[in-house]
């Protein structure tokens, strides 16, 4: 069996990443969301095991030293990281993995691991994404203020990204992520397997005509 896809997605505060990746993961039951540990306090209607793994900061240290994370960051004033176990486990069981992660650990990413799938998702504008996230009304307005000031930061930093999808119509966004998924599973390194079991299946084959 052929391993999965590793997609990556990343993009700034309000930009819709999460929409995204949870319609991503409604419409193709083959991708696995990966969830992440943070030391992060739950938001109203996060739960625990679902949204991240809620951990205290003690906990995600000891973690961090076991070796446990695929990467990790410290997100604005919060430690995150991606357990690395679940994430290998569903590659080889040829699930596709989804990583909602920042630059900082898409860039560990890039540098681990062989095979990624880059995304990044723009806003249309810039005053629509600080509206997004003046809409969405989780933050204060100095946490606002953070956000918006590391999307200018996170735009100078997609030099790893191999995509780049604007995310203004959500269904657009997400039919163009499948696309792209489609159009990685045929490049040619990743059907060399598949290339290989014709070439092995066709020796076998019986050619004579009569
Ligand atoms: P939030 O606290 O708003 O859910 O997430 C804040 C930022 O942390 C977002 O950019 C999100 O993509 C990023 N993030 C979430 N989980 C992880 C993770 O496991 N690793 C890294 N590097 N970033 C993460």
């Amino acid at each position: 069996m052929e391993d999965g896809l590793l997609l990556v997605v990343s993009g700034p505060a309000g930009v819709g990443k999460g929409n995204v990746c949870q319609a991503l993961c409604r419409r193709n039951p083959n991708l696995y969301y990966s969830v992440s540990c943070t030391t992060r306090p739950p938001r109203q209607g996060e739960q625990d095991g679902v949204n991240y793994h809620f951990v205290s900061e003690q906990k995600f240290k000891e973690y961090l030293q076991q070796g446990s994370f695929l990467e990790w960051a410290y997100v604005h004033d919060h430690y995150y990281g991606t357990p690395v176990h679940m994430v290998r486990q569903m590659l080889r069981a040829g699930r596709d993995v989804i990583l909602e992660i920042d630059t900082q650990g898409a860039e560990q990413v890039h540098r681990n691991v062989d095979d990624g799938v880059f995304i990044f998702l723009l806003p249309p504008t810039m005053p629509d994404l600080i509206r997004r996230i003046k809409n969405r009304g989780t933050e204060t307005p100095e946490e606002i203020r953070k956000r918006f000031a590391r999307a200018y930061r996170e735009l100078g930093e997609i030099e790893i990204y191999d995509y780049l999808v604007i995310n203004e119509i959500l269904e657009v966004a997400v039919s163009t992520v499948e696309a792209i998924i489609v159009a990685e599973k045929c490049r040619t390194h990743r059907r060399r397997g598949f290339v290989q079991q014709l070439l092995e299946k066709g020796d076998k084959f019986d050619l004579s005509l009569d």
